[in-house]
């Protein structure tokens, strides 16, 4: 661990904070270092295309996934789409959840599949196995459900489900990065995990994703599709570009240094709103089996304008809390059968996701918690 760890950057001072506090904030590697790899591309003359960088990307994240069949994409949302046509489920039903970034929702649109939309569990936000298999049809394909804020979906009920219906299972991992579930990384579930490396997630490649199969064939089609759908002059069949290129992976290289840094920073940061916010606001529980990412603090507040006055008071003092996730994705304009999902409907309007990243000093996690407590006395 000490000696992936660069000596040039100090955590608790990474950059003077601005006067704005968000909700999360990019981290960014010590600048030195992306040059190096900057060298290294214009010497290789190899911009893209899996060039030797991003092979050497997808090692490091197999090693350090623990996984065979992994690809970096461009991005999670079109890892998600990529998925869904490697598993051959486009055109289908399929069962999701409302509680999500409207990205989940919008691959199922995108590649002409139905999303059949399944409430949550009121603990842990993530899909509710319980109420799947009433949602299911004769067209029902697959499930998508999303690891929300890092933490577990039910992944062996979701399995027995599938398994008895011959459903394929897809999860949105986007949280999910460094999480470890029962002793495997998180990711390593289902037919196939897709990841975000977004600049707002914890870990990131700039813009980019990953998709992880657990069927080679899958694995393979997904990497014929990600390419256009042809290998040199065989064109086997409709393909995307997908492809992330060199910069993106030399980003990846560079924060791969820091992630357990990264991690512990966040750990220590949400113990310190564990301690300092009132219980009048529902914070999550970390289950045991979970070795966890702190990608994200969220609480609960009472009701929605309680919600709306701890952002209004926050904004004031230019700390910008966010609604994550809102709306409830069942209530999209542009899904026309209204599916009610009474659960997520409730939670979204009264969930925020407050600031949480490297380099948050401590004494503005007080100063939130302050805020915020005095809030909910009155
Ligand atoms: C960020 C996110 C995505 C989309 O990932 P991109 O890399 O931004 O395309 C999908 N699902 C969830 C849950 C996310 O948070």
């Amino acid at each position: 661990m000490a000696k992936l760890i660069s000596k040039k950057v100090d955590f608790g001072n990474m950059k003077k904070e601005n006067e704005e506090i968000y909700v999360t904030r990019t981290f960014l590697p010590p600048i030195e270092e992306y040059e190096a790899y900057i060298r290294d591309i214009w010497n290789n003359d190899k911009l893209t295309n899996q060039g030797p960088i991003l092979k050497k990307f997808e090692t490091r994240l197999r090693e350090y996934l623990g996984v065979e069949n992994i690809h970096f994409v461009t991005n999670g949302t079109l890892a998600l789409q990529v998925a869904i046509r490697a598993l051959d489920i486009e055109g289908g039903e399929i069962i999701t959840t409302p509680f999500s970034y409207v990205a989940t929702t919008s691959a199922i649109l995108w590649e002409r599949c139905q999303p059949i939309f399944v409430d949550i569990d009121a603990e842990t936000f993530c899909i509710d196995v319980g109420k799947i298999e009433k949602s299911i049809t004769k067209d029902t394909r697959a499930i998508l459900a999303v690891h929300v804020f890092g933490h577990p979906c039910d992944v062996e009920r979701i399995e027995v489900i599938a398994k008895k219906y011959n459903l394929k299972v897809i999860y949105d991992g986007a949280h999910a990065f460094g999480v470890k579930y029962k002793g495997k990384a998180l990711l390593d579930y289902g037919d196939v995990s897709i990841c975000s490396f977004h600049a707002t997630k914890l870990f990131h490649t700039i813009e980019g994703g990953c998709m992880i199969f657990k069927d080679d064939f899958a694995s393979e089609k997904a990497e014929l599709i990600k390419r256009f759908g042809h290998h040199g002059e065989d064109h086997l069949m409709p393909g995307i570009n997908a492809k992330a290129s060199e910069f993106q992976a030399a980003m990846g290289l560079c924060n791969f240094r820091y992630v357990e840094e990264i991690i512990e920073k966040r750990r220590g940061l949400s113990e310190l709103y564990d301690k300092l916010l009132s219980d009048n606001f529902k914070k999550m529980n970390i289950s045991d089996e979970l070795e966890y990412n702190y990608a994200y603090y969220p609480i609960l507040c009472k009701n929605e304008s309680e919600t709306l006055k701890v952002m209004e008071l926050l904004n004031k003092d230019s700390i910008f809390p966010r609604r994550y996730f809102y709306p409830s994705l069942n209530k999209l304009p542009y899904i026309e059968n209204y599916q009610a999902c009474q659960i997520a409907e409730d939670v979204s309007s009264r969930i925020l996701c407050l600031p949480l990243y490297v380099g948050l000093k401590k004494e503005n996690v007080s100063k939130i918690c302050d805020i915020m407590n005095k809030i909910s006395v009155k």
